[in-house]
């Protein structure tokens, strides 16, 4: 696969300072082999939920120049094949449910593997993660490691429908409940991954796996969860409000402007 040459930089796992591969986020081979179209941050947050998306092509799958060579081979080794089974799997069972509220349920799972090929997608996408929690590099470069920060959780739901959303480290606010989270999401069909860092999830539908964490590397398990499908038509993590619920707040937020400009002149 010479298709991309290398660049050079700081390896976002292990540190060191070198060669760095293309790293595919997810897998290449969970599903992560089509046609994509790059938007810059400015392009996406001017997008509105159903305007076509206009930009850059990139025809062989999303990712970057993350990780060095050496945590590039050994990740995809040692866990990337789990989170690909487990894509195929979760695809079979969304095109299946039709829409309904899908169980997700496999046999022959390798829990630790799904979460630490999650977490190494997680600290490609942070570029100071690792030099931030060194844990985190125990707990990826040794197959064994089972360390965890116990604060931080893990959580998945089904997505089809939306953008694609590779957001670093960010916060949010709850006006309500007045709760802050810090988080990061990624996603890319059939599945939106969230670590949460701190604070509360950021919906109650998403489904937690930190508990993978107690898995052994070899540790093979059949698992049967609830999965909610929640779409991403917004750029914001955290926010799975669908097309219509966007234009309605958005025609909501115009109304009440319009009335604080009413107000105003009176
Ligand atoms: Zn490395």
């Amino acid at each position: 696969m010479a298709r991309r040459k290398m660049q050079h930089g700081t390896c976002r796992l292990c540190g060191n300072v070198g060669d760095l591969t293309f790293e595919h986020i997810p897998p290449q081979k969970a599903f992560n082999n089509l046609r994509t179209i790059s938007l810059s941050w400015d392009q996406a947050m001017r997008l509105g939920p159903d305007e076509p998306v206009k930009g850059k092509v990139d025809q062989g799958g999303v990712g970057m120049y993350t990780l060095c060579p050496s945590c590039n081979n050994n990740t995809g080794g040692w866990y990337a094949r789990a989170l690909v089974t487990w894509c195929y799997r979760g695809m079979d069972i969304l095109e299946r449910s039709k829409g309904s509220a899908p169980l997700f349920h496999m046999r022959g799972c390798y829990p630790l593997r799904v979460l630490k090929e999650i977490m190494v997608m997680f600290c490609s996408v942070n570029p100071e993660m690792t030099d931030k929690q060194p844990w985190l590099r125990r707990l990826l470069l040794d197959t064994h490691g089972r360390e965890w920060d116990v604060g931080w959780r893990l959580f998945l739901y089904f997505n089809v429908e939306g953008k694609l959303r590779y957001s670093g480290t960010s916060g949010s606010f709850d006006f309500e409940t007045g709760d802050t989270t810090v988080m990061s999401e990624i996603n890319y069909p059939p599945f939106g991954y969230v670590l949460v860092m701190d604070g509360a999830p950021p919906d109650d539908r998403l489904t937690e796996i930190t508990h993978f964490i107690r898995y052994g590397f070899d540790e093979m398990a059949e698992l049967a969860m609830p999965m909610s499908v929640l779409s991403t038509h917004s750029k914001y993590a955290g926010d799975y409000r669908t097309r219509d619920q966007i234009l309605r707040d958005r025609e909501a937020g115009l109304a009440a402007q319009a009335e604080m400009r009413a107000g105003a002149t009176r």
